[in-house]
């Protein structure tokens, strides 16, 4: 269920806001608004300590994206960001070398508990 799923500004803002300002450089003003509402899919199972990055859409593992598809790599001051990107849909952005990143989520205070009944 796609619409459940969180919104990665809700969970990594600061990534977002770096990606907003990096594509606005790149003059690729329709991803840096693309980019505040895409969701955080699932996060990248490769298993490599390097890497972070997130599945912003659902596309079946191993295969090629195929016609549409392009990649924006960007320049972060540190570690790599790349986009990949499906006829103007951001499907995965990759996250390598970078700083570990803090899920928001768990900032954020817990909902009120029930009283027991
Ligand atoms: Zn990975």
């Amino acid at each position: 269920m796609e619409q459940d799923d969180a919104l990665v500004r809700d969970v990594f803002p600061d990534l977002i806001d770096e990606l907003v300002s990096l594509l606005e450089v790149e003059g690729e003003n329709e991803l840096a608004i693309c980019v505040r509402d895409v969701r955080l899919v699932a996060m990248c199972d490769c298993g490599d300590d390097f890497c972070q990055s997130i599945h912003t859409a659902v596309h079946p593992e191993g295969q090629p994206y195929g016609e549409g598809h392009r990649c924006v790599p960007l320049l972060p001051s540190k570690g790599m960001l790349v986009l990949d990107v499906v006829y103007g849909r951001i499907m995965y952005i990759e996250v390598l070398h970078r700083p570990p990143m803090h899920d928001h989520r768990s900032l954020l205070p817990s909902a009120p508990t029930q009283p027991e009944a």
